[in-house]
């Protein structure tokens, strides 16, 4: 429920670091508002705070005041903690008492009823009008603890226990409510439930975010992205400030794709897309709460880990099988000790089974002796960015003596000391944790981590962030072909025009001649040279097998003759105008697809897979956001579960994976070039040769922008 063509530049400052607070509905009574009171109160705000309600004089020590009106100074924001009604009749009155930013906690606005539906957008309008930062409705509000200051739902008891780097923006209410339950890892910098998202959005607070000196890394748990050029472009100031964005998305995008008309947007779906979006724009992506948690949590190191690779030193063997299990399966390197190391590792500790990572350090039980050891070989070794020391024990637990587990504490802080790279310590069984040693741990800057597949997981992400290199590429020029195809305002482009599109950009399509005769089709072959393909071309028949009007295999004339008789009745009994093309006909070759798909927010998006007979590998597609970068064709060839189909086999060479690379990243610039009035392509297929061969594009098909739709990005 927002404007989607007003995305407002609105000032987030009064709602973040507001001099002076309203709260509409005060009273002295257990309620939201005197939770927001006592939470100013006890994190010791320094600004005005005004209570709002006719029914009292003064609550608590402070002076309240019978209406928005009466205040005696224009409130930064104002907290509304009253009924539906009296929250639109305070709102009207937000423009002439000069109110910059709002709250309003309430649900049953816009997700609800037609009386909600038409107050949101009164409420709205204001806003936007007036440039009132507006967060919600339906939200838990925000909490700056730099600024010591919450307008936020839950009473607070101490700005200094949840202050820290992270900021949080969340649509969802109870997510916040978990991530501020604990802060013994790391502690908030901002915290913005947005709700509905009516005015202020999650792309704006990101961006405001970027700017915010405390926050160092920022958490974003999502339903929806309701301004994605917003998002993509603070997405972009995020990762030049180096600050990571980590992002848990659930649920679909609110807007959603054009009617989806070709193969490759079939491809495209809306939670793929969006993941390329946040790998092009130097995003963490999680699937699971937990993993977005420990990013949060690992990140509070000293440093960050420069390789992805990672070393673990442990107590047992079992474990140690455990850990290479779950790792594996999650894309996690554990690289083995080197022989050097590994030798030296037994020679102090003794016979250990593996290849000494994670490397058991066990041996004759002696952890005083062995576990320095141990850290002091995996700090140095050259083949990973981090050190991990496991091991389990808990609070109040049973067995075990906690002063042993303690005794680690200074094993690691030596060991991080010697060593360039982020140590760790990670509970293998998720949750368990002993208070003192996390909280020594993390003055030390070694973060306390939770769980194999989010612990481990946590450094890698990091390390992926910490290394990111993805070079822009200088688009090629398209080739001056002096017939640029007009494309703009057509229903589809048919296959002889948008190949000469791809022409233009040094694609090699088939050699072929529209014939107005079957004499011309006769002479046309000549050139041409059997065997040929005739095909019927129209802007009106974007698919044209399904109607038997691609007729491959003509080796003579007499079988074109009899082709043309055969296609032309086709298309008449249709009832359909087309042209008939006569075309080169490639033998062999493998038949692969490249298409571009279009996001009305996102924009443009490269997607490759196997083709022709193959399409049973359908969802065996490689995407990437356009424009490509250095380095993204060569993955995508790599990366499709069919990749061996190009390299030699029996006999038969290698294809030409160079050509098909260069095919993609011309693709990618014809879209720079020209992605104004093209939305989606189709090449499919586009027949793969032998290596030095090159490729022929066999068919393509380019669908125009439509304007009406007022999406071009
Ligand atoms: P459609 O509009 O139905 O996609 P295509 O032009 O792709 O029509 O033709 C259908 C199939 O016929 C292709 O997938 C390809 O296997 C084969 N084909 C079409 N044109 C040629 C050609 N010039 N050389 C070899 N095979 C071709
Ligand atoms: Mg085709």
């Amino acid at each position: 429920m927002r404007d989607s063509n007003t995305p407002g530049q609105i000032d987030l400052e009064p709602l973040f670091r507001p001099g002076s607070i309203a709260v509409v509905g005060a009273s002295p009574n257990p309620s939201i508002s005197r939770n927001i009171l006592d939470t100013l109160k006890a994190f010791g705000f320094a600004g005005h705070v005004y209570p709002v309600n006719p029914k009292y004089e003064a609550i608590g020590d402070l002076p309240c005041f019978p209406s928005l009106r009466d205040l005696p100074g224009a409130p930064d924001v104002v907290a509304f903690c009253v009924s539906h009604e009296r929250t639109l009749e305070g709102f009207r009155q937000l423009p002439e008492i000069g109110a910059r930013a709002a709250v309003i906690f309430g649900g049953g606005f816009g997700e609800a009823g037609e009386w909600g539906r038409s107050a949101q957008a009164e409420i709205v309008q204001i806003a936007r009008e007036h440039g009132i930062a507006l967060c919600g409705p339906n939200c838990m509000g925000v909490i700056s603890p730099h600024a010591r200051s919450a307008t936020y739902l839950q009473n607070g008891s101490s700005a200094d226990a949840i202050t820290g780097n992270v900021g949080l923006i969340s649509q969802s209410g109870s997510i916040c409510i978990s991530m501020l339950a604990d802060v013994s890892r790391f502690g908030f910098s901002l915290v913005a439930s947005t709700g509905n998202e009516a005015v202020v959005s999650s792309a704006a607070v990101l961006d405001y975010m970027v700017d915010h000196d405390e926050t160092r890394i920022i958490a974003i748990f999502n339903e929806t992205i309701s301004e994605p050029e917003r998002f993509v472009a603070a997405l972009d100031r995020a990762a030049e400030a180096g600050k990571p964005v980590v992002v848990l998305k659930v649920g679909k995008n609110e807007r959603t794709r054009e009617a989806i008309a070709t193969h490759t947007g079939g491809v495209a779906g809306d939670e793929r897309v969006f993941s390329e979006v946040l790998r092009a724009h130097r995003a963490i992506e999680v699937t699971e709460f937990d993993e977005l948690v420990e990013v949060l949590a690992a990140f509070q190191a000293t440093r960050l880990p420069e390789k992805p690779a990672i070393s673990v030193v442990t107590s047992s063997g079992g474990v140690a099988e455990l850990m290479l299990d779950n790792a594996a399966s999650n894309g996690i390197e554990l690289p083995p000790l080197p022989d050097d190391e590994f030798e030296e590792a037994q020679r102090v500790i003794g016979a250990f089974s593996g290849d000494g990572n994670p490397l058991d350090a066990w041996g004759n039980g002696n952890f005083r002796v062995n576990t320095p050891h141990a850290l002091g070989l995996v700090g140095q070794v050259a083949n990973t960015g981090s050190v991990v020391l496991s091991y389990d024990n808990n609070d109040g637990a049973p067995m075990g003596n906690i002063a042993d587990y303690l005794a680690r504490i200074e094993l690691l802080e030596a060991s991080q000391k010697a060593s360039s790279k982020p140590h760790y310590q990670l509970s293998f069984r998720p949750g368990l944790r002993i208070a003192e040693q996390t909280e020594r741990l993390r003055a030390l800057g070694i973060p306390t981590l939770s769980g194999i597949r989010p612990g481990l997981g946590a450094i890698k992400r990091l390390a992926t962030w910490n290394t990111f290199e993805a070079p822009e590429r200088q688009p090629i020029a398209s080739a001056d072909s002096g017939d640029e195809i007009v494309i703009a305002g057509r229903v589809t482009v048919n296959e002889h025009d948008s190949k000469r599109v791809m022409a233009s950009h040094g694609l090699r399509t088939t050699r072929e001649e529209l014939a107005a005769t079957p004499d011309e089709a006769a002479e046309a072959a000549g050139r041409i040279g059997f065997p040929v393909v005739l095909k019927a071309v129209s802007d009106a028949i974007p698919h044209k097998s399904d109607l038997g009007l691609v007729i491959v295999g003509i080796e003579t004339p007499a079988e074109l003759a009899e082709a043309w008789k055969k296609l032309t009745e086709r298309l008449e009994n249709a009832g359909a105008e087309a042209g008939i093309l006569v075309q080169e006909m490639v033998r062999g070759g493998l038949e692969v697809f490249a298409g571009v798909a279009h996001h009305p927010g996102f924009g443009h998006f490269l997607a490759f897979g196997l083709g022709g007979v193959e399409v049973e590998l359908q969802d065996d597609v490689a995407l990437r956001k356009l424009p490509l970068r250095e380095g993204d064709a060569e993955k995508m060839i790599g990366e499709i579960r069919g990749a061996s189909r190009f390299e030699a086999y029996r006999g038969r060479p290698a294809y030409d994976t160079e050509s098909l690379a260069t095919c993609l990243y011309a693709i990618s610039d014809l879209v720079t070039a020209r992605g104004d009035v093209i939305r989606e392509i189709d090449l499919n297929p586009i027949k793969l040769m032998p290596a030095g061969q090159g490729l022929v594009i066999v068919d393509a098909l380019v669908l125009p922008m439509k304007k009406e739709a007022g999406e071009n990005s």
